[in-house]
């Protein structure tokens, strides 16, 4: 049989039920209203609607937690892109004569990047920087910079990763909490 699918409305939540052979009820928030339920074949309809109903609280969080930023217009790309080069010019020669990197002519490229902040390949010693750290605090632009300047040392993530981190940047990694709430995009 295929999958049945019908939108509800809950109070302000418009959801798309979709039916399905599964074991539990499911909601999953995709955006701000974008709310997809999965429903066992079998489960009626008012069911499924007492079940939203009640994590009405919860789908309002999540909806929250999800929102996408809109993307930057030209004139904010324009200063974001200017402010994290003044940063860079600052905070690069200093950490890079700092971790004795001088004579490995890391070059750095702003990019607009979706999902990650920055990214190091140690071969070529390029270093990639999201376009979008450029609207953050210096000391984030600073956490990305000195984390992906230790690729150039330590490939993955492990213990001499932390370690040569935790020497570098001491409070390293409260400043990854706070950039891990903002958005890349
Ligand atoms: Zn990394």
């Amino acid at each position: 049989m295929p999958n049945r699918s019908r939108v509800i409305q809950i109070l302000d939540v418009t959801a798309t039920v979709t039916w399905k052979p599964m074991k539990n009820l499911r909601i999953r928030v995709m955006a701000p209203g974008d709310v997809r339920v999965s429903a066992p074949t079998r489960t009626p309809q008012r069911v499924v609607e007492r079940f939203v109903r009640e994590r009405i609280d919860w789908i309002h969080r999540a909806e929250s937690r999800v929102r996408v930023p809109k993307p930057m217009g030209e004139e904010e790309e324009r200063a974001a892109r200017s402010r994290l080069q003044l940063i860079l010019d600052e905070l690069a020669p200093v950490w890079i004569e700092r971790l004795g990197l001088s004579q490995r002519g890391v070059r750095f490229f702003i990019r607009k990047m979706t999902t990650r902040w920055g990214s190091c390949t140690p071969s070529t010693a390029r270093i990639r920087l999201a376009l979008a750290l450029g609207k953050t605090e210096p000391r984030l632009v600073e956490y990305v910079l000195v984390h992906e300047l230790t690729h150039l040392f330590e490939g993955g993530h492990g213990p001499a990763f932390q370690a040569r981190m935790d020497a570098a940047l001491p409070d390293w990694r409260a400043r990854r909490k706070a950039l891990n709430r903002l958005s890349p995009r």
